[in-house]
């Protein structure tokens, strides 16, 4: 029985990685310091006895017992209200978190897969994002803090694959969406979603025309297990290259819902990029991969998701403070 430590492990995506790798038959060793996850998703797991959960933060030095197969880092906040409200922390864990895990793989001899992003593009200026290019970052920003720590974590995790021989894997990820996103993370799809939900108009930031591909997440689950277990050690991209701007996809969240409230314009976020389409071709021809999940089908099940939860998650008030992010 293979087994797999997953950072993150009560996140968005931490959870689902959790129940693919209890699907495959590992033992999952989950670990969180709850910042932002929620053991609400992963709490169906706790009865198995191949699943454990470690209340930590990977920023601080990790002991596992036994031994490790694969280490799946994924903790890290991931929404830019959240890179606003806790930036050190940010910083600190795709940087000191990473470090850890690729001691802990190297004392271990464990294959370490990281959650790189489309950040590191930053505001990109060749579309569609090929791995080839390097980005166009501002580290001073407010998302500086998101953008540097994932590019030095790229950089540190292909050291220790050159330098100590450790087996690693670099998944850069593009915009996922899917069931146990947190409605109030500030994120575009929640914040329509329960805009929509509220009886609230739906808040587009700048004119709206900047672009977004949206994956579900078991597509992009599929494309991060398949990743593992290659044996390629460069980036590489998974995503859905469906390309959407903001505005035309403010119009199918309202078709979606069936909401009679309007769109209305918010200032545009400092940095925010202004177009994000993943090129697949590596990941089409590495790990015959791509999606299969369109947005309609993906956007159904995350609505049903969202209407599901209970009315004190729906008006729980986490945010809403974008200040000092807006273009003066
Ligand atoms: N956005 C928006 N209204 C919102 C939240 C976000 O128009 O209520 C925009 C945001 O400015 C960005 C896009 O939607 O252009 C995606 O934002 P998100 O925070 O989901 O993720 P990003 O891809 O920017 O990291």
């Amino acid at each position: 029985m293979k087994r797999v430590l997953i950072t993150g492990a009560a996140g968005f995506l931490g959870s689902h990685l959790c129940d693919r790798f209890i699907k495959e038959g590992c033992h999952v060793i989950a670990m969180d310091n709850l910042i932002t996850g929620n053991l609400k998703n992963i709490e169906h797991l706790f009865k198995l006895k191949e699943f454990e959960f470690y209340h930590h933060d990977v920023s601080k030095y990790i002991h596992i017992p036994g031994e490790l197969d694969y280490i799946m880092h994924f903790a890290s906040p991931a929404s830019p209200i959240d890179y606003l409200k806790i930036p050190i922390q940010t910083l600190k864990v795709s940087s000191l978190g990473t470090h850890n895990c690729l001691g802990l793989a190297k004392a271990k001899g464990a294959r370490m897969l990281i959650a790189s992003t489309s950040e590191v593009y930053g505001d990109p200026l060749v579309h569609p994002q090929t791995e080839e290019y390097w980005g166009n970052v501002n580290p001073i920003g407010p998302r500086g803090v998101y953008d540097e720590a994932k590019r030095f974590q790229e950089a540190i995790t292909m050291a220790y694959h050159r330098y100590h021989g450790v087996e690693t894997r670099i998944v850069r990820i593009f915009n996922t969406y899917g069931p146990r996103m947190r409605l109030n993370d500030g994120r575009v799809l929640p914040a329509f979603i329960g805009q929509a939900l509220r009886g609230e108009d739906l808040t587009v930031f700048g004119n709206g025309s900047q672009t977004r591909s949206f994956c579900y997440v078991d597509d992009l689950v599929e494309g991060i297990y398949r990743l593992l277990l290659s044996d390629y050690a460069e980036p590489v991209n998974i995503g859905n290259p469906d390309e959407i701007t903001i505005s035309q996809f403010a119009e199918e969240i309202i078709k979606l819902t069936g909401t009679t409230q309007k769109v209305i314009y918010k200032d545009l976020p400092v940095d925010d990029p202004m177009q994000r389409q993943p090129n697949i071709d590596k990941a089409r021809s590495i790990l015959n991969w791509e999606p299969k999940v369109n947005r309609a089908e993906g956007l159904k099940i995350t609505y049903d998701y969202f209407k599901s939860l209970p009315d004190e998650e729906l008006y729980k008030k986490e945010h809403n403070t974008f200040e000092g992010y807006i273009k003066k």
